[in-house]
């Protein structure tokens, strides 16, 4: 048997400093992202039409269909009340055309 103080050995946990308990924890948490919906007015992407090249992979890629080529083959925003900010648009765009209205 040694003279060590065993919370120098880390065999004795201090509480926190914060004294907070779980339920305090949970209830000071940021509240979950509220799900996107279309409020008929602000559309949910930007498309930078100079930047896109009209290759349609954003529209090819769009889960819901939200997005239709115009006569030039670029994409406009056809059905934004379908739109669930699910990131794929964007994020396979090889030009950074599109960027979303929200995130
Ligand atoms: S964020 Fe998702 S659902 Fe909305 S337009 Fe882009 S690919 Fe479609
Ligand atoms: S993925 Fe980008 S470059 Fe291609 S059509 Fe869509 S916005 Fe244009």
């Amino acid at each position: 048997m040694t003279d060590k103080d065993p919370k120098s050995e880390g065999k004795i946990k201090e509480p926190k400093a914060s004294g907070k308990t779980e339920p305090q924890a949970v209830a000071n948490a940021k509240p979950a992202r509220e799900k996107y919906k279309y409020d008929g007015k602000t559309p949910p992407l930007n498309i930078f039409l100079h930047w896109c090249k009209a290759c349609n992979l954003c529209i090819a890629f769009c889960p819901t269909k939200v997005l239709e080529p115009d006569r030039d083959g670029k994409p406009v925003i056809a059905h934004p009340e379908l739109c669930t900010q699910c990131e794929i648009c964007w994020v396979h765009c090889p030009d950074f055309a599109i960027t979303s209205t929200f995130k």
